[in-house]
């Protein structure tokens, strides 16, 4: 009985720059799909969260430390993580995307010979640069937050990032001078997460406030605020 018992916090750990998922507005408040999801979903199920805004990979290792009780970060359920981490049930998907200065001739990998690739530590964009860097020639450089990835391309030093696609497009819409040249690949679902075998009462609770919000419309509303382009 959640209502008399005292209200348990949990420490969830996420990412800086992540927007629509993660960010900090105007306020400097946390928002986006994420932050607004777990927190309908601890109102829903009756405990409390702290959330950290510390990065992706710090996250990871984060929790995969025991120093946090789980993440949400626009993380792509993959079958490598789920050697560590167990997984909620699939709120989003991701795929990856090749983006470009605006204005840049460059359009596709082949162009990117002799060139460097700005990633984000620890994310699937990360990996699959480094699973084509030398099928394509480029040379990968790897930065804490999708800020400083983007930045990388801006100022000319990278030729092109690897993000995840509904990110990109997002950030393009508002206004960053860059380009995505490529479809999405190697699409993911994305999840909560947990230390795999830890916290498991924490996950149950995930999913059951998820089934409830995606049930009563509450999820349809917080996807649509953040990916309708108004946020
Ligand atoms: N979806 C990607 C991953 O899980 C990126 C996540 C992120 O950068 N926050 O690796």
């Amino acid at each position: 009985n959640h209502v008399q018992a005292a209200e348990k916090t949990y420490t969830i750990d996420t990412d800086v720059t992540f927007p629509p998922f993660v960010y900090a507005n105007t306020q400097n408040k946390y928002v986006g799909i994420d932050i607004e999801l777990l927190k309908a979903i601890a109102k829903e199920e009756g405990f409390k969260v702290n959330i950290r805004p510390v990065g992706f990979n710090a996250a990871v290792q984060s929790v995969t430390a025991g120093q946090a009780d789980g993440m949400i970060a626009g993380m792509s359920i993959t079958e490598e993580r789920k050697q560590k981490f167990d997984f909620s049930d699939p709120y989003y998907s991701a795929g990856i995307v090749m983006a470009v200065k605006e204005g840049s001739g460059i359009k596709s990998l082949s162009e990117l010979k002799g060139k460097r690739v700005a990633v984000k530590t620890g994310t699937a964009g990360a990996d699959y640069a480094n699973s084509i860097k030398d099928k394509y020639g480029f040379e990968v450089v790897t930065f804490d937050d999708s800020d400083s990835v983007y930045n990388d391309v801006i100022n000319g030093n990278s030729a092109a990032c690897f993000e995840d696609s509904a990110v990109m497009s997002y950030a393009i819409k508002n206004g960053l001078g860059l380009k995505v040249v490529t479809k999405p690949t190697n699409t993911t679902e994305v999840g909560f997460a947990v230390k795999k075998g830890e916290n498991q009462e924490l996950l149950k609770m995930f999913n059951e406030g998820l089934a409830k919000l995606k049930a009563n419309g509450q999820y349809e509303k917080i996807i649509k605020k953040y990916t309708s382009g108004t946020a």
